[in-house]
């Protein structure tokens, strides 16, 4: 339902839920009420994702300690699905996807990146793409974004992740110069808006973790005063120590190569979460900041209790897909099964029995991941109303 929103123009987003906020809360009730039960009850009929989380690379020019899939980088062979395969599998998706995320990987190093852009637009009209970069090729990100924006209708939003001041993050990067050009490709981005109105959101993405926790103010500071960006969170995470109700055959092995980077001091975390909740309170008149504060706010309660926040709708709204087609309900589970043994067929695949068994496992567990939480959130009338309450 947000995403719906969310591939909206920046703007007429904005301007339709200020309208909504001035409503009385009965009101927006009776409103949303319908909404969502018709938004969940399409949910039951649905047979592939509307969102998909594809890996397009497991190359990457960093070599960062706190990665999350640091562990599958740089493999020896790489295995990675052809532009061939992409288009047969996104034959094989229902029609419209509304939101697509390619990661890696630092998937810019895929030149093929436009034409795989391309292929989701014209087969399955995606109304949204997401890509999130390192920022290092600065050229041909710039480049492959001017080729997506010329030749698709979708609206595509770009995350430049930053994850510190720049002794910090070239340190973090395991790359001299990181910082800089991360800052040009954000910049270049920028000034990229205003030429293609379809690309929608320039924002900048820190991972937080035990090595910029000290400077995280500072940074806040620089991409608000300086870039002028919308600036996005997460936690260094693993799928061992933030996931609760799944066992390890199911578990992902998603963790940091270093895993000092984690931050284990709940104290330290809370600190954490405060300073970005501010930052965020700072945009609270637009949707885009209350609805990161509120994700925030979940994923610190879902960490304390052990307990979901809401439905978790991966495995029906949101599917992963991996570099070598391997395909899992999300990112802190294993995958299930692999597209390239059904022929590239997804909704075989997705209605495999294997499929079936995977999301009886995971009907109950509980994890503080933010694209997960952020669909179980948009689909949940009570999270709905809290996000439009003028009083947040
Ligand atoms: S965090 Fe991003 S930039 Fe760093 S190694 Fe992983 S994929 Fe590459
Ligand atoms: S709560 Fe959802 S996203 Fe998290 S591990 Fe379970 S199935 Fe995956």
């Amino acid at each position: 339902m947000l995403d719906r929103l969310f591939s909206m123009k920046n703007s007429t987003r904005e301007m339709l839920f200020r309208a909504f906020t001035l409503l009385p809360r009965p009101v927006r009730a009776a409103i949303l009420r319908p909404i969502v039960r018709s938004a969940r009850d399409k949910l039951e009929r649905q047979s592939t994702p509307s969102r998909l989380i594809l890996y397009v690379t497991d190359r990457c020019n960093a070599s960062c300690g706190h990665c999350l899939y640091g562990r599958h980088l740089n493999p020896s062979e790489r295995g990675e699905l052809s532009l061939g395969e992409l288009e047969r599998l996104a034959g094989t998706l229902a029609v419209p996807l509304q939101s697509l995320v390619l990661t890696g990987g630092e998937p810019f190093l895929r030149e093929d990146v436009p034409a795989i852009c391309r292929t989701f637009d014209r087969a399955n009209q995606t109304r949204l793409v997401t890509i999130t970069t390192n920022g290092i090729r600065t050229g041909e990100i710039l480049s492959a974004v001017e080729g997506i924006l010329r030749t698709c209708r979708l609206r595509l939003n770009t995350h430049v992740s930053l994850d510190g001041m720049k002794n910090t993050h070239d340190r973090l990067r395991g790359f001299t110069g990181g910082f800089d050009k991360a800052v040009a490709t954000a910049r270049g981005l920028r000034e990229l808006q205003h030429r293609y109105p379809g690309l929608n959101a320039v924002s900048v993405l820190t991972c937080v973790c035990s090595q910029n926790l000290n400077e995280l103010a500072e940074l806040i500071g620089f991409v608000r005063d300086d870039l002028r960006l919308f600036h996005k969170f997460q936690f260094v995470r693993s799928s061992q120590a933030d996931v609760w109700g799944l066992g390890p055959a199911i578990l992902s092995d998603f963790s940091p190569p270093n895993p000092d980077c984690c931050i284990q001091d709940p104290a330290q975390r809370a600190l954490a979460f405060e300073l970005i909740r501010d930052s965020h309170r700072l945009g609270k008149e637009t949707l885009l900041g209350r609805r990161q504060a509120l994700l925030l706010e979940h994923a610190m309660r879902v960490a304390l209790k052990h307990e979901r926040a809401a439905e978790c709708l991966a495995g029906k709204v949101d599917g992963v897909v991996y570099t070598n087609g391997d395909v899992a309900v999300c990112e802190m589970t294993r995958p299930f099964t692999s597209l390239r043994k059904w022929e590239m067929d997804f909704g075989k695949a997705w209605s495999s029995a294997e499929a079936a068994s995977r999301r009886a496992q995971t009907r109950r567990c509980a994890c503080t991941h933010p694209c997960n939480l952020s669909t179980s959130l948009s689909y949940d009338l009570a999270a709905l109303l809290d996000l439009s309450d003028r009083t947040r």
